[in-house]
C-alpha cells in the first residue's frame, strides 16, 4: 500500500508543476487581478460544478474564501488525474464516464499540460509537437474566457477558468516547453528515435528524474502557510517580461532555456546507473529560473485575466 502511495505521488509529481508552484502562480496573479476582472473571477469559480471541493477547509471570510477557491482551482487538473468520474479519454481502448451535471464531459486531457518542441544537440532526428498541447489550449481558452457561462458546452468560461490558471502556470516551466532526442535514446519497441519526455526518463541524483526536479523547485510543502510564503517570494522578483502577453511567446521562452539552462549539464543522458549529479552552481540557477517563471506566469495570467473579464 505504501508503496503504491509513493508510486503515486511520484508519477503524479512528475506531470506538472506540484501543487506548491500552481498555487503560488495562482495566489500571485490572484492578488494582481483588478477589481472587476477579481470580481468576474470570483463569479466563475462560484458556479464552477466542484466549487465545494475547492473551498473545502478554506477560510470563512467571503474574500478570503474565493481567493482560497482560484488557488485550489489552479491544481483541479491535477486532481482529475485520479478522481474516478473521470477518465483518460486517449488511451485505447478507454470507457467514458458519465458526464457529471456542469461538465462538458469527463476526460482527464493529459495532453493539455505541455508542447513537446523538440531538440537535440547530437544532430539526431527530432520530431514536431502533436497539435493539441499547451499552447494550442491556452490560446484557446483565452479566446473564450472573457465570454458567458454556457454549463456543460466545452466553451463554457466556467469550465476554462481552471485549466487556464493551470496551463498558464504549466507552460512557464521549461521541460512542459522542450523535449531531448538524443543518440541511442531509442523507442524500445520500433528502435526508432524516442524523446526523453521531457525530462521525464532522465534520471538525476536525489530527486525522481529531470521533469521532477524542475516541477518541485518551488518547493513540496503543501500548507497555506507555505504557499502564501513562496507568493510573497514572487511578488519580489523583477517584472521584466510581465507586459508579453503572446502565449506563443512564453513557449519560445520555454524552450529556449530548456537548451540554455536545463540541460547545461550536458548531452548525458542520465541512464539509471548513471544519473546526473547537479553541481551547486546549477541547483542555484535553476531555483532562480524558477522562481522567475513562476513569477512572470502569475503576472501574465493576471494581465491576461484583467484584459478578458474587465
Ligand atoms: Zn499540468
Amino acid at each position: 500500500m505504501k508503496s503504491a502511495l509513493l508510486v503515486f505521488c511520484f508519477a503524479a509529481s512528475a506531470l506538472a508543476w506540484n501543487h506548491v508552484g500552481h498555487k503560488a502562480v495562482a495566489g500571485h496573479a490572484y492578488d494582481l487581478l483588478e477589481p472587476g476582472a477579481r470580481a468576474r473571477v470570483d463569479g466563475l469559480i462560484r458556479q464552477h460544478p466542484d466549487f465545494a471541493k475547492l473551498t473545502e477547509g478554506g477560510p470563512a471570510d467571503e474574500a478570503a474564501r474565493m481567493r482560497f477557491a482560484f488557488i485550489q482551482a489552479a491544481y483541479w487538473p491535477d486532481t482529475i488525474r485520479g478522481d474516478l468520474r473521470f477518465y483518460d479519454e486517449a488511451k485505447r481502448d478507454t470507457v467514458p464516464t458519465a458526464v457529471q451535471p456542469g461538465f462538458p464531459d469527463m476526460g482527464q486531457r493529459k495532453n493539455w499540460h505541455y508542447i513537446n518542441v523538440a531538440f537535440s544537440t547530437d544532430g539526431t532526428a527530432i520530431q514536431p509537437p502533436p497539435p493539441v498541447n499547451v499552447l494550442s489550449q491556452v490560446q484557446w481558452i483565452a479566446a473564450r474566457i472573457g465570454n458567458a457561462p454556457k454549463p456543460g458546452d466545452r466553451e463554457d468560461p466556467v469550465y476554462l477558468l481552471p485549466w487556464f490558471v493551470h496551463l498558464v502556470g504549466d507552460v512557464h516551466q521549461p521541460l512542459h516547453c522542450a523535449t531531448r532526442y538524443r543518440k541511442g535514446q531509442n523507442d524500445p519497441n520500433t528502435g526508432k528515435p524516442w524523446s526523453d519526455l521531457g525530462g521525464n526518463t532522465v534520471n538525476v541524483v536525489g530527486s525522481y528524474n529531470l521533469h521532477a526536479y524542475w516541477d518541485d523547485l518551488l518547493g513540496i510543502t503543501d500548507t497555506p502557510a507555505y504557499i502564501e510564503g513562496v507568493i510573497r517570494a514572487l511578488a519580489k522578483r523583477p517584472a521584466e517580461g510581465a507586459a508579453e502577453l503572446d502565449p506563443a511567446k512564453w513557449v519560445d521562452e520555454g524552450a529556449a532555456l530548456a537548451q540554455s539552462t536545463v540541460y547545461s549539464f550536458g548531452n548525458e543522458g542520465g541512464g539509471k546507473e548513471n544519473p546526473i549529479d547537479f553541481t551547486g552552481d546549477y541547483r542555484i540557477k535553476a531555483r532562480q529560473v524558477a522562481l522567475d517563471r513562476a513569477a512572470l506566469a502569475g503576472r501574465r495570467l493576471a494581465a491576461t485575466l484583467n484584459q478578458k473579464l474587465r
